[in-house]
């Protein structure tokens, strides 16, 4: 049995001015795919874990895009990476089965629906016999393109992603059993008119933690083989922008397929209703940067607890910002806070750190150059303490499961003002420790530490805060979505239209 494996991953935030085109795309083919992902713990290296030569299931990786979350892909991007795949599956079949590893929210130029319109072609070209799993992000806006064309879907269950592997390992498996003719999966997925705030989606607290005892719930059901709760994207304006929940049943273990249905839509439909009762809860309230600073700076009980962690929601790389929002730097200088640590996207400041060399004192001016949502440049004066290559490595376990990273060169300034930032030429997400003791910082020893993200730095930042603290920072990740002008969501939708209803 010979199953191809094969993916592009993009969240797209259609706010961002930092379009995707096809240079922004790592992109690894064959054997590369599994030097990247094979021991790490994301969605392609749970396929990859599904090779089995005792049973002849062989699973061939072919080719895997992937970029930061940033703009919109572009109609050449999409089509040279899509024309790709496409080709590939052609030329190297025949396959018994194809593996799918999107994220679900991607957007492209000509496809507001890109991951559902990639499932489409992948179906037209295999045609309806060849099981085609699907394995994508908690955050993917959910479409019936995808639903329709994949034979099973999962979903990642935790954000901060921490189960990628063991989701799409459950999409192979069902994949699998399929093509023995073991199971006969069919999906329903709902879709109501929710949308659920970012700062509300984190999985171990509420009201997600009873949106997910739900799905457990259901999971024990006869029939069910799988189930899933996607949060959605709302920096993505698609029509199918929102959660969604989604089961599959093996049709085999009903009287017939009407009946399977049936329990597929009213599983679906009970998840979906249980959690619009709850809708209220989903809204998001967090302070600004002077409430959230002012309260830091008071809190910090010292050393022992660990430093206060600021998450900067406007500023959330892992949901496609531009990673050098000054708003919070521009109130911690102007609150005196001391001990104070944040990275800071600025390769221009960077070239000039490495002009100056270590140990040089420095003025730059940092941050807010990539558009005007996120604050000014801030003029800041300090010592470079180091220079590096940007590159580490963590084993985990980290947001996404991913285990190498490139943060481009580095500097590391400490300035005047007793602040550190740590420069970066590359977006990197704030989502591993590593990231600065990789560059010569240990983040414990720090009073306040800005992470640029809401969610995806907890499993790298819980362990050593004393407590997290959200800011509601401007930008285009802000938790204020009255700031967005859409054009494609849908009407009504909660909370945007509080007379939505399901
Ligand atoms: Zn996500």
């Amino acid at each position: 049995m010979q199953l191809a494996i094969l993916g592009m991953y993009h969240e797209t935030n259609t706010f961002s001015s930092v379009s995707a085109d096809y240079d922004s795309f790592d992109i690894y083919r064959g054997q590369e795919i599994i030097k990247e992902y094979a021991k790490s713990h994301t969605t392609v290296a749970g396929y990859l874990a599904c090779s089995d030569e005792a049973n002849d299931i062989e699973v061939v990786p072919l080719f895997f895009a992937i970029t930061g979350p940033i703009g919109t892909i572009t109609k050449e991007a999409y089509d040279r990476i899509t024309g790709e795949m496409l080709s590939l599956i052609e030329d190297r079949g025949p396959w018994d089965g194809i593996l799918l590893a999107l994220h679900g929210a991607a957007v492209s130029e000509e496809f507001p629906d890109a991951d559902g319109e990639i499932t489409r072609r992948v179906r037209t070209m295999v045609g309806p016999d060849i099981p085609v799993g699907l394995s994508i992000d908690m955050h993917a806006n959910v479409s019936p393109i995808m639903v329709e064309n994949a034979d099973v879907t999962t979903v990642y269950r935790t954000n901060p992603h921490l189960d990628p592997r063991e989701r799409s390992l459950e999409c192979a498996s069902l994949i699998i059993e399929t093509i023995k003719g073991n199971i006969a999966p069919l999906s329903w997925l709902e879709t109501p008119p929710l949308t659920i705030n970012i700062v509300r989606q984190f999985t171990d607290e509420e009201p997600m933690l009873s949106v997910l005892k739900d799905l457990h719930e259901v999971l024990e059901k006869p029939g069910l083989i799988h189930g899933s709760v996607a949060q959605g994207y709302p920096y993505a304006d698609v029509e199918e922008m929102g959660m969604s929940f989604l089961t599959i049943v093996d049709i085999n273990q009903f009287s017939d397929r009407d009946d399977a249905l049936r329990t597929a839509r009213e599983t679906s439909q009970w998840m979906a209703r249980r959690a619009w009762e709850r809708r209220k809860l989903f809204i998001g309230e967090t302070p600004s940067p002077r409430e959230a600073l002012t309260y830091a700076d008071e809190a910090y009980s010292g050393p022992e607890r660990g430093p206060i962690i600021l998450m900067d929601v406007g500023d959330n790389i892992g949901g496609g910002s531009s990673a050098d929002s000054t708003y919070v730097l521009t109130e911690a200088k102007r609150l005196k806070v001391k001990g104070y640590l944040q990275t800071l996207y600025d390769p221009e400041c960077v070239q000039l750190c490495i002009k100056a060399g270590v140990g040089a004192s420095i003025i730059l001016k940092v941050g807010g150059k990539t558009d005007n949502f996120h604050g000014d440049p801030v003029t800041v004066s300090g010592t470079i303490r180091t220079l590096f290559d940007g590159k580490f490595e963590d084993e985990g376990p980290t947001h996404g499961g991913f285990r190498f990273y490139d943060g481009g060169p580095t500097a590391v300034l400490d300035t005047d003002d007793e602040h550190t930032l740590v420069l970066t030429s590359l977006r990197c997400g704030n989502t591993s420790r590593e990231q600065m003791y990789s560059a010569g910082v240990t983040p414990e020893r720090y009073r306040v530490i800005l992470a640029k993200g809401v969610v995806s730095p907890r499993p790298a930042y819980a362990p050593i805060a004393q407590e997290i603290v959200l800011v509601n920072s401007p930008g285009i990740t802000t938790s204020d979505l009255s700031f967005f002008k859409y054009h494609r969501r849908r009407h009504k939708l909660y909370p945007f239209e509080e007379a939505a209803h399901y």
